[in-house]
């Protein structure tokens, strides 16, 4: 498996050749970090794509699916379909669905395609919940908590997400969560905080996530904010344009809404009823039952 170490190669190389740059020092975490990969690297030594098995080349932006023609219970291969912006599809290997999560979540694992952000992570943050679920919330790229946890959402925005996925009657382990960037993005030493991800560090981490939806196959999806819509169809107008209307992710409904992080800054009724009203929708689209209670939530009384 030579592809992060090569990764790495080109980086560390494009630093001295770029820059000038002679001597790299690793923080205590970087070090981990390829402390971690090479272990990974031991550890599932074809997670790589090979290169004496390619893989066939899809047509742009076809329907997948290209299914190996093996006994019943030998593991299933087929390609989830290249978007405009990203490169070749992943693979998926794996009989079930939760078998196919896992070796995504494996390969993520050793990922190194934005060196810059795998050598600085504490966690792959891959997505987290239900192989079946029938709905899937999108959110950014994790932030600090959750680069520390491993698990997406787990900070006050992830703790208002789960508010919003009881509200609706359901739990945090039968909805899904995943992310457009899988690693957090770096932040200057010593500044606190968050940031977004850049459109390369998306389109490079989008397979993924393409890969997961593909896996999953979900009745409905959640975009939470305007990066998750970016990253999934493209920049396509502002969150406050979009919201509340299903757009369509190759077949799935997708609504857009705002980023909980939004409404732990606008904390008035009326901009949590947009986000409730959106959601209404996705409840309303699942066929899922809704009582008079939940209809009213955030109305002024
Ligand atoms: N914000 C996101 O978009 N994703 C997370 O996982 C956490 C915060």
């Amino acid at each position: 498996m030579t592809e992060p170490l090569e990764a790495l190669r080109k980086y560390v190389h494009d630093l001295r050749e770029r820059d000038g740059v002679k001597e790299v020092r690793l923080s205590r975490a970087a070090q981990q970090g390829l402390a971690r990969l090479a272990a990974a690297i031991k550890a599932f030594p074809d997670s790589a794509p090979d290169a004496k098995t390619p893989s066939p080349e899809p047509a742009r932006n076809s329907v997948p699916v290209k299914e190996q023609s093996s006994p019943p219970r030998k593991p299933v291969t087929h390609l989830v379909t290249p978007s405009v912006i990203d490169g070749p599809p992943l693979e998926i290997t794996g009989s079930t669905k939760a078998e196919q999560l896992k070796h995504l979540a494996e390969r993520a694992s050793v990922c190194m395609k934005c060196p810059h952000l795998a050598t600085r992570r504490h966690n792959v943050v891959f997505g987290v919940g239900n192989p079946d679920a029938k709905l899937m919330f999108v959110g950014e790229a994790p932030g600090e908590e959750e680069d520390l946890k491993g698990e997406p959402f787990v900070g006050r925005a992830g703790q208002l997400l789960t508010k919003m996925i009881i509200a609706m009657g359901l739990t945090r382990e039968q909805v899904y969560i995943g992310n457009i960037v899988k690693c957090r993005p770096d932040m200057p030493q010593g500044v606190p905080g968050n940031r977004k991800p850049t459109k390369q560090e998306m389109e490079t981490c989008v397979p993924y996530l393409r890969a997961q939806i593909e896996v999953i196959k979900p009745t409905a999806m959640v975009a939470l904010g305007a990066t998750a819509v970016e990253g999934l169809i493209g920049p396509v107008g502002t969150i406050g344009s979009l919201r509340g209307k299903f757009m369509e992710y190759r077949g799935v409904p997708l609504m857009p809404t705002y980023h909980p992080s939004y409404l732990l800054r606008n904390q008035s009724n009326t901009e949590k009823r947009k986000v409730w009203e959106d959601l209404l929708k996705v409840m309303e689209r699942l066929e899922m039952p809704i009582s008079e209670k939940q209809r009213g939530f955030f109305l002024a009384k």
